[in-house]
């Protein structure tokens, strides 16, 4: 019988998730990537254990640091000679980028000690280990670079925008737009990214190791989704609060390469569907009491002042 083992320390995940799925295939260890042991070899794992939201990563940076590519370096010994390593990396890799859409080739605009280092950063080196594993040793790899996923089951409390404002929308009423809000980012529905993954990650016949751009190609300011969501939300009224440091400008995928790799894969929720399907789950949670409380966004006070 094949078997999939979930391992999770649920620093940011939830146990809830899972509570739906009665398989007997299925296993859950609550443990650490980077420290989790197993006398099996897996044929095949996919790593994606880290934070995603700002203020949590920028809260506890070395953990960070540590569940991407301590994770990696871990899980590496517990694969298959020519087994497959899947990796979800990420847009942040593009940092505040000059050229729009991003195709895979643009090299990035990083601030390698900045404050969104510690989630860039490791995951700029865990694609390194990942590449140079494949080359040397043959294994197989993919690597996906997300851009800006939301949806149901996303925490309350997680501090990314689409979940923050729909949080605050159902609270208290007062919408946290950082800076003029005139930033932009794509927005992509989970259901749609989780297509596209595993259309990549379970087809054998696929060569192309990565990267892999993923996500919705239309980009949308922040302030028209606060707008959007002000709209959705009688009551609600939008608050403007300072920058936060290094915000990227704008971010969009550009989907040529996944096209080609993914015939067929579009993006097919709208971004005004998803958001509404979003409201419905958050109403529900936070219905029943779920914390809304998310960490602030973390402001370096080094950058304040120029050097
Ligand atoms: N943002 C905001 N208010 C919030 C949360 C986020 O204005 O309550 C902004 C944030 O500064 C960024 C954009 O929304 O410009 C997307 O932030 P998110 O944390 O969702 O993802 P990021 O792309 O920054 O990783």
């Amino acid at each position: 019988m094949e078997k999939l083992v979930v391992v999770d320390n649920l620093w940011t995940g939830l146990r809830e998730n899972l509570a739906h799925i009665q398989d007997p295939r299925l296993t859950f260890v609550e443990a650490d990537a980077e420290r989790f042991s197993s006398d099996f070899q897996f044929d095949e794992i996919i790593h994606f254990a880290s934070p995603a939201s700002p203020p949590w990563y920028m809260r506890e940076p070395v953990r960070t640091i540590s569940a991407n590519l301590g994770g990696a370096l871990n899980l590496l010994n517990l694969l298959k000679p020519k087994g497959r390593f899947s990796f979800a990396s990420t847009s942040e890799v593009y940092g505040d980028p000059l050229v729009s859409p991003q195709p895979e080739s643009y090299r990035g605009s990083v601030d390698c000690t900045g404050p969104r280092s510690s989630y860039d950063e490791s995951k700029r080196c865990t694609e390194s280990l990942l590449f140079e594993s494949h080359r040397t040793t043959g294994i197989d790899v993919r690597i996906v670079r997300l851009f800006n996923v939301y949806g149901p089951r996303t925490r309350p409390d997680d501090g990314r925008a689409v979940s923050n404002f729909l949080s605050q929308a159902l609270t208290h009423g007062e919408l946290t737009v950082y800076g003029d809000g005139s930033q932009g980012r794509s927005w992509g529905y989970v259901d749609d990214i989780v297509e596209a993954l595993s259309r990549y990650f379970w087809r054998d016949e696929l060569t192309y190791v990565g990267p892999l751009n993923i996500g919705n190609d239309r980009e949308i300011s922040v302030i028209d989704v606060a707008r959007y969501i002000e709209k959705l939300v009688p009551g609600t009224r939008i608050k403007f609060c300072p920058p936060v440091p290094q915000d990227p400008t704008n971010r969009r995928p550009d989907l040529t390469l996944c096209r080609k790799v993914l015939p067929g894969w579009e993006a097919n929720v709208s971004y005004e569907d998803g958001v509404r399907m979003t409201l419905e789950w958050f109403r529900d949670k936070v219905g029943q009491g779920a914390s809304t409380d998310a960490p602030s966004p973390v402001f370096d006070t080094r950058l304040a002042a120029p050097v």
